[in-house]
């Protein structure tokens, strides 16, 4: 879309299908709120795009001509955040509401900074909402509810968009991704997510431009990778960036062990099992996954055999700083995370020691990360790790079997005891 159209196309309410009950109270008493002080408001981005979808929006984006200082005193529970984009964090019960001041093409005032053709910071505020729908990243994210009048308004042919199901960039796109390369990140995040195409003119500078996501700070990155990975649509999206080589620029360590038929299988079951613990409602762990996608280079890192005079757990510790201390540069993983991910990158060693040494180290048993280290061995199994097949089973009927099964298994022998155990209870219930 070329920047000169600026004339939006107002469709009224009964021409258009998003309906109030569609969106949450909190974003609708936000807009309300804004509307009755004087304020244009409208609800904009993805909760605008999943409505018409018929999907249930993650959260409601509201865009005003209030600034930032007049949201707050609008409202009691209100924060503003973020330094690059300032923001109104409106919270109405549980909910949050982000509230966006119009914002203009940053060349139009003080308070946008550029590098090198990128915005580094974007406060600049407009009082129209054409400049603020041209600053948008695609078209189908560019679609605004008046909730004056309740009508949409489309500046970038984004409800035709919508029905073809593409994604296009607003405007022209080397231009876009140089002024923040996380729009490729997020074109394609959008493509997994809805499954929509992303169209030649978007896609095709993603092969070119995708180094200059090395300028994005790695704390930004961070937050992307979980948007990408733990939405539900971790495998699409992991089959996305690897198509446009852009994966690399993410976890260059993991990408370079991709050749190993293991290592590829296990960061693709890693993507797989999350999606499916998401699609079945249950928790999915940040340190789990990132430990599965870091494992690749951290085993390359340590001799398949222990060498003599060597501790194999602080070979292991060794190479997981290491890898870790490298991965930071680009993607940036708290301490709170990467602390858990050490754990159950450490327990891989207790898990498979020989067996007289396991009887010594039964204490893993109580380790707080002993399930998650446990399924992480179960991981390595599932990906084609033969000799842990064995050790899943051991552990497996370990953990099924009562004190003398236990014994047994100890001691080299199977855990008869516990099977015969659940025979019989079997056929007493
Ligand atoms: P979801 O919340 O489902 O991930 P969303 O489209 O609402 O999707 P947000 O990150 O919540 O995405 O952003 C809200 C809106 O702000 C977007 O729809 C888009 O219009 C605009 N936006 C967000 N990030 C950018 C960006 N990097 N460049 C341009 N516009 C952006
Ligand atoms: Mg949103």
């Amino acid at each position: 879309m070329p920047d000169t159209i600026k004339t939006p196309t107002r469709i009224p309410r009964p021409e258009h299908s998003l309906s109030r009950r569609n969106i949450s109270k909190a974003a609708l008493s936000v807009l309300y709120q804004l509307h009755t002080a004087g304020y244009q408001a409208f609800l904009v981005g993805g909760g605008v795009r999943d409505v018409l979808l018929g999907r249930i929006p993650k959260d409601f984006d509201v865009v005003t001509n209030a600034q930032p200082e007049q949201v707050k005193r609008l409202f009691r529970n209100c924060r503003l955040i973020g330094r690059r984009f300032v923001l109104a964090h409106v919270r109405l019960s549980k909910e949050i509401v982000e509230v966006a001041t119009f914002r203009a093409h940053h060349d139009k005032g003080g308070g946008g900074v550029m590098e090198q053709g990128r915005i580094v910071r974007d406060n600049v505020y407009s009082n129209s909402l054409d400049d603020d729908a041209l600053r948008r990243d695609f078209t189908i994210n560019a679609l605004y509810y008046d909730i004056s009048d309740f009508s949409l308004l489309d500046y970038g042919n984004s409800l035709a968009d919508l029905d073809a199901r593409v994604i296009r960039l607003m405007g022209e796109p080397t231009q876009r991704y140089q002024e923040d390369p996380v729009r490729m990140l997020r074109a394609i995040r959008f493509s997994a997510k809805l499954g929509f195409t992303i169209e030649p003119q978007t896609a095709e500078p993603i092969y070119e431009l995708s180094g200059l996501l090395a300028a994005i700070p790695p704390a930004r990155l961070f937050e992307e990778v979980l948007k990408l990975f733990l939405s539900g649509h971790a495998v699409q999206s992991y089959v996305q960036l690897r198509h446009y080589d852009i994966f690399k620029q993410l976890f260059p360590y993991t990408d370079m062990c991709l050749d190993d038929p293991h290592a590829l299988a296990l960061i693709e079951q890693v993507f797989h099992n999350t999606d499916k613990r998401l699609a079945d409602n249950k928790p999915v762990a940040p340190a789990f996954l990132l430990a599965a996608l870091l494992w690749p280079p951290i085993s390359r890192l340590v001799p398949e055999k222990p060498i003599k005079g060597f501790n194999q757990q602080e070979v292991l510790l060794e190479a997981c700083q290491h890898v870790l201390g490298k991965q930071q540069r680009h993607v940036a993983i708290p301490r709170r995370i990467s602390v858990l991910m050490q754990e159950i990158w450490l327990l891989q060693n207790r898990l498979t020691r020989q067996r007289k040494a396991k009887k010594k180290s039964l204490s893993v048993l109580e380790h707080p990360r002993f399930r998650a280290g446990y399924d992480f061995l179960l991981l390595r199994a599932s990906a084609g790790e033969q000799e842990m097949v064995s050790e899943v089973e051991w552990w497996t009927n370990f953990l099924n079997s009562d004190t003398k099964g236990r014994e047994s298994l100890l001691a080299g022998g199977s855990p008869a005891s516990t099977q015969k155990r659940r025979r019989r209870k079997a056929k007493t219930e």
